[in-house]
């Protein structure tokens, strides 16, 4: 059996080229015994786009880091909230007479499997559940907490889009980039791709996003020359394009014994096209060709493991905060209002509970400030996406919180300031990537003062945290500070973290 598989790829692999875009439909025969042996072959870009990218000794030194940290985590992280929302914008591009409707409703069905398939509440994970016991034990499909949304609100200017339009531009945006949809996943639709669709491995929400060509877009009969043709007609392109983009590899890896990063992906030898029996094997053990991150047809691919969901969401804690911040601002009804306390930028406030006319001014400065204004300054070192601060009262409430910061900045100087009444704090800094602001990446430093004087100065060599105690009050008439406790921790104290999760909840 396998040996037939290998030659039947090895001479598919002759007609490749050729074919790639033929509208071949599989014949019945091939459907059962699982071999395209045409070139009507799930094709997708992806490791070509990471060719290009990591030509870029910059963007390799920082995906090996990025790699090297999502690796490092075993489990999943704990999210901030219990619902993580990933605001997404699509944009059509080189459309010729558009139906502006068509393609809304193309792209909200396009966004509706990728909420169920990462979700595990797709139809067809029955088909899943019916052979999983026996084929596959001990593995559990995954279900994802995180969602997409198509933006509703709050849209760049210049797409003419209002407040209660969903994101989806037509002949807007050329290329696959672009900077004004920083804070979105981006899904670009373009004709004649060469492949179903390409990502890069690992996103980074500047700008960026997943390209699917305009024949493996959404599910339906499609608008015009943007339609979902078989047997990529079931929007599962942009479910495995999107798996790259969180940092999901193909299942085979590379081959057998080369892993994809995830531990409960079984080891395969290569790719399976087409829809194939269940029970093939490969490297000792059966292949899960039916997992999303393979090349089988839309219909025959139905499942994501738990591992690879916790993997994408561990990937989307530590390097997508820009997007899951981005969510309060652009998702969700458009009428809501400022709440000044709830953690979500809503209503007219231009921070986080703070600024528009119902909430207080945003980085509190002295001037606004009738108790006592506290500066923070970070010196940043290369890496400040990876520092979160927050200073909690006496009671272990979050009063102010910030970060994390652009990269590659080293040696920029940032400032907040936070107005607090006489009493003691707790200042807690982060570093996620457990190195702290110094001496690797840059000499980064943070400090607190009042008044212009330094009561507290750290040199970043903290590792994953430094937490200061301090109390502020008054002495001899002026107003003064000082340090009760420093810890410095190279990694989060299991104290600390169990605290967190238990007020998070
Ligand atoms: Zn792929």
């Amino acid at each position: 059996m396998k040996k037939l598989f290998v030659l039947v790829v090895i001479l598919s692999g002759l007609f490749f080229t050729a074919c790639e875009k033929d509208n071949f439909k599989p014949q019945e025969d091939e459907l059962i015994t699982g071999y395209s042996n045409t070139g009507n072959k799930r094709t997708c870009g992806m490791d070509a786009k990471m060719k290009i990218l990591l030509s870029d000794p910059v963007y390799k030194a920082q995906h090996e880091r990025k790699l090297k940290m999502i690796n490092s985590i075993i489990g999943l992280r704990e999210f901030n909230s219990d619902t993580i929302i990933l605001p997404m914008a699509v944009h059509f591009e080189q459309v010729s007479n558009p139906d502006i409707e068509c393609l809304r409703a193309l792209a909200k069905s396009q966004i509706a499997v990728l909420n169920e398939d990462y979700g595990g509440t797709n139809e067809d994970i029955s088909k899943w559940q019916n052979i999983a016991g026996n084929t596959f034990p001990g593995i559990n499909n995954g279900k994802a907490h995180f969602k997409f949304c198509l933006a509703t609100k709050n849209h760049p200017d210049g797409y003419g889009l209002e407040d209660g339009d969903i994101a989806v531009t037509v002949n807007k945006v050329t290329g696959e980039n672009s900077s004004d949809w920083s804070g979105y996943i981006n899904i670009f639709v373009i004709p004649n791709t060469g492949v179903l669709g390409y990502s890069p491995l690992g996103g980074s929400g500047n700008g960026d996003g997943v390209v699917i060509d305009a024949t493996a877009f959404g599910k339906g009969q499609g608008c015009g020359s943007i339609f979902p043709k078989e047997p990529y007609n079931l929007g599962r392109t942009l479910t495995h394009e999107l798996g790259h983009y969180l940092l999901l590899d193909h299942i085979w890896g590379g081959g057998c014994g080369i892993d994809d990063d995830v531990t409960d992906t079984p080891d395969a030898e290569q790719e399976y096209y087409g829809c194939p029996e269940i029970g093939v094997a490969s490297c000792g053990s059966t292949d899960m060709f039916m997992n999303y991150m393979d090349y089988v047809n839309d219909a025959c691919m139905f499942m994501f493991s738990e591992g690879q969901v916790t993997r994408s969401s561990n990937y989307i804690s530590t390097s997508l905060q820009n997007i899951v911040n981005n969510a309060a601002k652009v998702c969700g009804e458009t009428t809501t209002e400022a709440t000044c306390s709830d953690g979500i930028q809503n209503g007219q406030e231009t921070g986080v509970d703070c600024g528009g006319p119902d909430c207080i001014p945003c980085g509190n400065s002295g001037s606004s400030c009738d108790q006592t204004p506290i500066e923070l300054e970070f010196v940043l070192d290369d890496y400040g996406s990876d520092i979160t601060w927050e200073l909690l009262d006496e009671e272990g409430v979050v009063l102010y919180e910030g970060g994390d910061y652009p990269d590659f900045q080293s040696g920029e100087v940032v400032q907040d300031s936070f107005c607090l009444a006489y009493g003691c704090y707790t200042l807690i800094v982060e570093d996620l990537f457990e190195d702290g602001l110094c001496c690797e990446y840059g000499e980064g430093s943070f400090s607190l003062s009042i008044d212009g004087y330094e009561f507290v100065q750290s040199d970043g060599e903290f590792g994953a945290n430094e937490i200061i105690e301090f109390c502020i009050g008054e002495e001899d008439g002026e107003e003064s500070a000082s340090i009760s406790k420093r810890v410095i921790s190279p990694r989060v104290p299991a104290k600390i973290e169990a605290a967190r999760i238990a007020k998070k909840r």
